[in-house]
């Protein structure tokens, strides 16, 4: 991914391109799964983990990746699709969570279904994760 991709895909969103973002936004782009603020810490092992959480919280605030909360019990964030407004109920998605290899991926063509909630509950937001065995993990690794 070039940095003018990158660069685009930020000021699409309102967020001014610094360096760290434009870093940060490459490597969601290259990951093929949702990624924690450990594995950002481990990749730019020379930034510190307060300026990395503060890149992805800009990141959630502007739309530009949405949290997932799985099995792992640590928030993960995935890059939302570019027309995605992360709007109830119509932006929410499946996710798969690994129970091997601990990936959690996104399935954006895979919306929810529309629930009749009863009377006077208010939905504003939705996890919606599957757990199990993804094609990297053999079955057997399967705990
Ligand atoms: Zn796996
Ligand atoms: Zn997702």
């Amino acid at each position: 991914m070039d940095t003018q991709t990158t660069e685009k895909r930020l000021k699409s969103r309102n967020i001014q391109p610094t360096a760290m973002r434009l870093l940060v936004l490459d490597f969601l782009i290259r990951n093929r799964s949702a990624v924690s603020l450990s594995d950002l810490e481990e990749s730019f092992d020379r930034s510190d983990r307060t300026t990395l959480y503060r890149t992805l919280k800009t990141f959630l605030e502007h739309g530009l990746v949405h949290q997932i909360h799985d099995e792992s019990g640590t928030a993960k964030y995935a890059l939302c699709a570019e027309d995605c407004t992360c709007s109830y109920p119509d932006d929410l998605h499946l996710h798969f969570y690994c129970l091997s290899c601990e990936n959690t991926f996104c399935f954006p063509e895979m919306g929810i279904p529309q629930f009749n909630l009863p009377e006077n509950f208010t939905p504003s937001h939705g996890n919606f994760v599957i757990s199990g065995q993804c094609p990297s993990c053999p079955a057997s690794s399967l705990q």
